[in-house]
C-alpha cells in the first residue's frame, strides 16, 4: 500500500526454516477478526527488516481474483526504529501468509511509541 517497503512472506520463510522460524497455523492466520493485531516483518529496499504489529480495521478478499485468500487492512501500531516505513498509524495491507504472530485486542499494551503483547519484552521496546 505504501511504497518503499515489502512485507516478508512468512509462510515461505517458515517452510525454509521450520526449526527456527515458527508462525501460527494457517487456520489461525485465516481467522483474524477486526481489532486483532497481527505481527508482520517489514523490509526496506536495503533488506533491513522490522517486526511490527498491525491492528486490523478492515477484512476483505485478495484482489488477485485467483484465490480466496483474505486481505487484511489495518494501522501500523509501532513506530519503526530500523526502517523508515511504515510509520505508526500508517495503513498497511497484508495477507495470512505475512502473519508471524497474532494478538487479541485485550492482550495488547498500547504505549506512546507502539503496542506490545502483555508480558512480552521486545528488542526495540524496553518497557519493564
Ligand atoms: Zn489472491
Amino acid at each position: 500500500m505504501e511504497e518503499g517497503y515489502t512485507i516478508e512472506d512468512a509462510e515461505k520463510a517458515a517452510k525454509e526454516n521450520p526449526v527456527t522460524f515458527k508462525i501460527p497455523s494457517r487456520l489461525d492466520r485465516d481467522s483474524l477478526e477486526l481489532r486483532d493485531f497481527a505481527k508482520c516483518i517489514f523490509l526496506d529496499k536495503e533488506g533491513r527488516g522490522e517486526r511490527m504489529w498491525v491492528q486490523i480495521s478492515k477484512i476483505s478478499t485478495c484482489p488477485c481474483g485467483n484465490c480466496q485468500n483474505k486481505l487484511y487492512i489495518g494501522k501500523c501500531s509501532n513506530q519503526p526504529t530500523q526502517i523508515e516505513h511504515p510509520k505508526l498509524g500508517d495503513l498497511v495491507a497484508f495477507g495470512p501468509h505475512n502473519v508471524i504472530q497474532i494478538m487479541k485486542d485485550k492482550d495488547a499494551i498500547v504505549g506512546p511509541y507502539g503496542t506490545q503483547l502483555m508480558h512480552e519484552k521486545t528488542n526495540n521496546l524496553d518497557w519493564s
